[in-house]
């Protein structure tokens, strides 16, 4: 509350802040930047929005408040708001060497160092969005319209449409308000989930299909090669959910995914239910994230990640 509090009164007492997310943004990422500009612009306040990453097709749906872009002229703000980033670098290669401005970190990870000279860091919400949610009630701005889609999008986004172990109470509440403000929560559920390519169902048909197990099954393991992108036309973007299927796999107490983005550069990402922590596991491994949803990289060709990762998962298991 102490901390909010702080946010609030940077926000009123400063003009100019640039919005920033992290690289690659998820739906918690887009929503909540886009929720923030919603409130300044209310507030009658200036700002930018800043992505390391270009917006992915799939949001373009979204309204932002405001034109984004990937440009950081150090200087020109008052202060730089950070959402949803647990470490200064996911925020991208220009902003983490080179911020100028104070920052302002509002962000729910696991094991966030307070980079920023306010932060507000909890890991009792679900997503960004709700934070954002919450100062929106502290400044007195009703959450309807474009600034209740932003939040929507971040919720759903974070919470696996009310699925994983941080579907709170609280979360639910603030869902049903939006609701009441007007939101048509079939539509935009719509909007987020049915916008997969051909290209993207051929991806993960071919990857499931090669999908490993260990230790009786309690792991599973799906790779998505450079090879298998390019004979299936599909984006590393689209690599996206193909863990989310393997943790579906009855017995499966930790689902893992690796792709193959250069090729000693792997993008894994780790899904567990319940009580498995596979942050602990990310940690091990340089990376970060929650206790049911970690990702990282790691600098190695295929086959050495996979025996690192396995490794690492199974120790954790055992
Ligand atoms: P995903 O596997 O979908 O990329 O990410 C799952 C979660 O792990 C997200 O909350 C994301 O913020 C976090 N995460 C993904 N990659 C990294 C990373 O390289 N470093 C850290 N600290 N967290 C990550
Ligand atoms: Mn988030």
């Amino acid at each position: 509350m102490e901390n909010l509090n702080k946010v609030a009164e940077v926000i009123k007492n400063n003009d100019d802040f640039l919005i920033a997310s992290h690289e690659s943004p998820d739906g918690d990422a887009i929503g909540s930047m886009a929720a923030v500009g919603h409130l300044l612009k209310t507030m009658g306040k200036r700002f930018s929005i800043f992505t390391a990453d270009k917006i992915p097709d799939k949001f373009k749906w979204i309204n932002m408040p405001g034109p984004v872009n990937n440009e950081y002229h150090p200087g020109r703000h008052s202060w730089i708001i950070v959402l949803d980033c647990g470490d200064l670098e996911r925020s991208g290669k220009q902003l983490s060497g080179m911020a100028a401005e104070p920052i302002l970190n509002i962000d729910h990870h696991r094991g966030n160092p307070e980079f920023g000279q306010v932060n507000w860091v909890d890991t009792g919400f679900s997503s960004v969005g709700e934070m954002v949610a919450k100062l929106a009630d502290h400044l007195n701005i009703k959450p309807e319209g474009p600034l209740a889609e932003a939040i929507y999008l971040a919720v759903v986004s974070d919470t696996g449409f009310f699925s994983f172990g941080n579907t709170s109470p609280q979360v639910l509440e603030l869902s049903a308000r939006l609701i009441r403000n007007g939101i048509n929560p079939g539509l935009i559920n719509a909007k987020i989930l049915n916008q997969w390519t051909i290209e993207k169902l051929h991806l993960h048909g071919m990857a499931l299909q090669k999908t490993l197990f260990y230790l009786n099954g309690k792991i599973g393991l799906v790779s998505v090669t450079r090879k298998m992108l390019r004979e299936t036309g599909a984006a590393p973007e689209d690599c996206e959910g193909v863990v989310n299927a393997v943790r579906n796999v009855k017995g499966v107490e930790v689902a893992i995914s690796l792709r193959e983005d250069e090729p000693d550069k792997i993008k894994f990402s780790l899904r567990s239910s319940g009580d498995v922590n596979v942050q602990l596991m990310a940690a091990e491994l340089e990376g970060g994230g929650h206790k049911n949803a970690s990702g990282g990289i790691i600098a190695a060709d295929m086959d050495r990640s996979r025996e690192r990762i396995i490794e690492v998962v199974a120790r954790h298991l055992a």
